[in-house]
């Protein structure tokens, strides 16, 4: 007997929140099925909220509704994307709701780096200062908490399983300890860093490393998935999306409820500026705001299948072999989000753009010099923002606002080749190593008063 069909909640949920075929088959699937694409035309699906069933509050109430959990200790509510329950999944019993108090990161005003690239109103979305140190949380938190549900019905799942490039899996691996449900983890042995391959290990995770790169453990996993025993937790899932997509509405919230000219997102599977854009409509549709933002979605150059195809007018999906970046989490070259993220680009008359790897360390390094402490993705991110500014795209009066995706402490391998000057073709413009002095006060004070110009 499956206990799911018999919850009333659960009912009401499956008429108004479902999962459907993204390219417009009909057809509905509850979001507690074993279902990840369209058993008709195979495209990715998408959760979706009939209109209808939210109109029971106006524009007005959801914002004082959501502001007024922003941070409270009242289960589940003060979690980012839980405080959003009711544009999520609301079916979920509190008792299933597995969370960490994700979300409600830090938007700050980045105004030293702002006004030394002539644009003042510049932002960043730090969403990596989250539980383990990436967006990637507000995915899992949604994912699991669907899981544990599952489970505590007669579902055949057993385990949660995923391919990462690194912060997938960390994120998989923590809520899934925090739940106590197995994780199986499939890594591209040596392509991801300390930091990001020791999270897994320590919350207990079953962690594969495998001898390719992150599109052929995405096979292999896709395959171990098959059975429904193993549920699938790559954002090819989307209710990974339904999470994500929280962040573009907390943006809206902290600025008060107005919409930012700009969101720059680095990009690799493009399942996060799908998110975001599921976001915005959702709150276009209900009145909350009454114009999109323009997305620009970023890349690093070794791994640019999107903006090739962005350059060939989205004629057709280019795939590549991704390259060695320095930005590990964005290394793919087949994105199984494409068709979404197309939309995203299209519908907000937005734009791609790619970053060099030399670009990306001066940029990160540069912001560094400012106050942040940038992971790789955000310094592809603020490399392009530098292009489209120089471009004349991004102007002065433009509010903007970056999203970074990781904490940059998960990335020091990154930081310390910059400043020991060791990263392949990346100049040291901003290299600050630190000084070796012999520790006498006499030396001491020569140093300072050389560095200092006293
Ligand atoms: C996953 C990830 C991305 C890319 O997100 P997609 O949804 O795959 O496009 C960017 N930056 C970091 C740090 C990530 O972990
Ligand atoms: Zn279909």
């Amino acid at each position: 007997m499956n206990t799911e069909t018999l919850n009333p909640e659960t009912q009401t949920d499956h008429q108004n929140v479902y999962l459907r075929c993204f390219a417009g088959c009909e057809g509905k699937h509850s979001v507690y099925d074993v279902i990840y694409r369209c058993p008709k035309c195979d495209a990715l699906l998408e959760v979706h909220h009939e209109r209808e069933a939210l109109s029971e509050k106006n524009a007005d109430q959801w914002k004082a509704l959501f502001e007024s959990r922003a941070s409270t200790t009242i289960w589940p509510y003060g979690s980012g994307v839980w405080s959003m329950r009711e544009w999520v999944i609301p079916s979920l019993r509190d008792e299933n709701v597995v969370s960490m108090a994700e979300g409600n990161t830090n938007l700050f005003w980045a105004e030293r780096f702002g006004k030394q690239l002539g644009v003042p109103d510049l932002w960043i979305k730090l969403c990596g200062n989250s539980h383990t140190g990436s967006f990637k949380d507000l995915g899992m938190t949604v994912l699991v908490s669907v899981v544990k549900q599952m489970m505590a019905g007669n579902s055949p799942v057993k385990a949660v399983a995923c391919a990462s490039t690194g912060d997938t899996s960390a994120a998989l691996a923590a809520y899934a300890a925090y739940a106590g449900i197995p994780a199986v983890i499939f890594l591209p042995a040596g392509k991801i860093s300390t930091a990001q391959l020791i999270q897994p290990v320590a919350n207990g995770a079953h962690v594969l490393a495998l001898d390719t790169d992150f599109d052929g453990c995405m096979k292999i996993v896709q395959e171990v998935t098959q059975d429904q025993s193993i549920y699938l937790a790559n954002s090819m899932n989307s209710l990974r999306i339904e999470g994500q997509k929280t962040v573009g509405i907390e943006i809206v919230r902290q600025f008060d409820w107005e919409v930012p000219d700009w969101i720059i997102i680095p990009v690799g599977n493009l399942g996060n500026i799908s998110a975001l854009h599921q976001g915005f409509k959702l709150m276009m549709d209900l009145g909350v705001v009454t114009r999109m933002p323009r997305f620009v979605a970023a890349q690093a150059a070794k791994a640019d299948p999107f903006y090739r195809s962005f350059k060939n007018g989205f004629k057709n999906k280019i795939s590549v072999t991704a390259g060695d970046t320095l930005a590990n989490a964005i290394r793919i070259g087949d994105p199984v989000s494409y068709d979404k993220a197309v939309a995203a680009v299209q519908e907000t008359n937005g734009l791609v753009e790619e970053a060099t790897e030399a670009e990306l360390a001066e940029a990160a390094a540069q912001a560094d010099t400012t106050g942040m402490f940038s992971c790789p993705h955000t310094g592809v991110a603020l490399a392009v923002l530098k292009k489209l500014i120089k471009q004349g795209q991004i102007k002065r009066n433009h509010r903007t606002v970056v999203i970074s995706t990781a904490h940059g402490l998960k990335f020091t391998d990154f930081k310390v080749g910059y400043h020991e000057s060791t990263l392949a073709d990346v100049s040291n413009e901003h290299a600050n190593p630190p000084v070796y002095v012999s520790a006498n006060p006499k030396a001491v004070k020569e140093v300072i008063a050389q560095r200092l110009g006293l």
